[in-house]
């Protein structure tokens, strides 16, 4: 029996600016290297009979199930600060929307899946390593708590893609609730096309921001929810230790959600200027600049959206600015809360800001790791001699247990149980991310060796990130000493 999925393609029904209607290049050999159940569960399609020859059909572009609409969708962008008029979909091709088990609107695309009128020089493909490691990356972020687009399956294509050398393709079956990003404003206005924006406009606010639409000023709301979603997103990057990599405003999703998993990586030592990306020369989008580009890409959404805010356009101006003012203040209330709990206090107190700056400068100064201080910190608040091996990650010996001292002091003062407070912490300090040497190690065993056990185990060990669970209590340790300094390549 074929597979049906119950689509509703709402982009689809856009006008022909919006999209390029183009079925997927089919792959030579489609193999289901991984499904994700639960996912596909969760979006109501059939588990099971996808997981099948006729499921890595599909998710190798080579039959569209009943319903499905493809297209690639028109989107500008700024790459590294200078302005691209027209980039698109050029590898990644939308299949179509489904409403979920919840009644949300969810894209289902395929990335990876043959040449688009975007292109350009591209080939329209993916290398299996760049997908496995979205794959692995997008969903333990899903399970860290961060909103992102999902995995819901990968398939290796049998065909070879040409990139620094030749590799193994594949395409990688994202799952997003809309995949309308900053630059998608930005390619209706460059074109001064103000009736394609006032249409976006519309539909966002309709699929993800029905509030705004019963605002006074539906499109200056608009700008504010997506203002303090990407403040609330930004700062839950910085909290798990996070570098995206390349937020260029094509990679910022209107939604609020994690997209485009290409360069990033987590940090292993505390390092604010911590930069990985090959292509990110300058830091630009190193992890402590993140907050601030985040501040430049909104503004160049709210420049985009000026038409529609007020016909005086100093008016308009105004309005924008007055918003864009409030960023810095809804990033900053986010990321310090999100400190407080990590430090295991549950009230705000003055001298919070500098009790976690005091910390974060101890650890950039002995380089300690990000992940298992926090977590480490977990353990020593339930103990009154603290954590030997937290101690010992500070060289600083005598300033870290100073800091101690005030922090002991400070969760004395709220009065909780020790073992409540270490509870606590655990629920917001993971035990494991998908370390990069991990992530390196699963791409070479599929690479090189087509193994995918590796892969699995790190899926495995990355589902429960908050849990102390021995099986996988080697996924908790950092970077051998020898994996070096670490790069990334798109
Ligand atoms: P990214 O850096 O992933 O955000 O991609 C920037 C632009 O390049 C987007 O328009 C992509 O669709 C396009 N692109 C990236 N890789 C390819 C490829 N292999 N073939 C065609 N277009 C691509
Ligand atoms: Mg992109
Ligand atoms: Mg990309």
């Amino acid at each position: 029996m074929p597979i049906t999925i119950r689509f509703d393609n709402s982009y689809a029904r856009l006008p022909e600016t919006f999209h390029h209607k183009v079925a997927p290049t089919p792959v030579a050999a489609p193999r289901l290297i991984a499904l994700n159940r639960p996912l596909a569960t969760e979006l109501g399609l059939d588990a099971e009979a996808l997981d099948s020859p006729e499921g890595a059909a599909i998710f190798g572009g080579v039959r569209a199930p009943g319903g499905a609409e493809p297209l690639a969708a028109a989107y500008a962008g700024h790459q590294f600060g200078g302005f691209v008029p027209q980039l698109g979909d050029g590898r990644a091709i939308l299949l179509g929307e489904v409403i979920d088990v919840h009644g949300a609107r969810r894209d289902i695309q395929l990335k990876g899946a043959g040449l688009t009128r975007f292109s350009r020089r591209g080939d329209g493909r993916a290398a299996l390593g760049p997908v496995l490691r979205e794959y692995l990356v997008s969903e333990a972020m899903h399970a860290l708590g961060v909103p992102t687009t999902r995995a819901l399956a990968a398939v290796s294509t049998g065909e070879a893609v040409i990139r620094e050398r030749v590799l193994p393709g594949a395409v990688l079956t994202r799952v997003a609730s809309s995949h309308i990003r900053v630059g998608t404003f930005q390619y209706f206005a460059a074109l001064g096309d103000v009736a394609g924006l006032r249409t976006l406009a519309d539909h966002a606010i309709a699929r993800h921001y029905p509030a705004a639409g019963d605002a006074e000023r539906p499109y200056l709301a608009l700008l504010e929810a997506v203002i303090e979603r990407q403040a609330a997103l930004i700062a839950k990057w910085l909290l798990v230790g996070f570098v995206h990599g390349v937020m260029n405003t094509d990679n910022m999703s209107i939604a609020g959600e994690t997209i485009d998993y290409g360069p990033c990586a987590f940090l292993d030592a505390y390092d604010p200027a911590a930069s990985f990306s090959s292509i990110d020369e300058f830091g630009r989008y190193a992890y402590a600049n993140q907050p601030n580009i985040g501040q430049w890409n909104l503004t160049r959404l709210a420049e985009s959206l000026l038409p529609l805010l007020d016909p005086d356009p100093n008016a308009a101006l105004e309005q924008a600015r007055g918003l864009l003012k409030r960023y810095p203040e809804l990033f900053n209330v986010a990321y310090l809360d999100g400190l407080r709990a990590k430090l295991g206090f549950a009230e705000g107190r003055e001298e919070d800001l500098s009790l976690v700056q005091d910390l974060l400068d101890l650890m950039a100064r002995d380089r300690a790791d990000y992940t298992l201080t926090f977590r480490r910190l977990a353990r020593a608040a339930e103990r009154p001699e603290g954590d030997a091996a937290l101690n010992a990650s500070f060289a600083d010996a005598a300033g870290f247990d100073g800091w101690s001292a005030r922090w002991r002091a400070r969760l004395s003062a709220e009065g909780r149980a020790p073992d409540v407070v270490a509870a606590a912490m655990r629920r917001v300090n993971p035990a494991i991310i998908p370390r990069n040497h991990r992530v390196e190690a699963v791409i070479a065993a599929a690479v090189e060796r087509d193994d995918f056990a590796p892969f699995e185990e790190l899926r495995a060990a990355t589902a429960a990130p908050y849990d102390d669970r021995p099986a996988f209590a080697a996924y908790a340790d950092p970077a051998p000493e020898d994996f070096g300094p670490y790069r990334t390549f798109c």
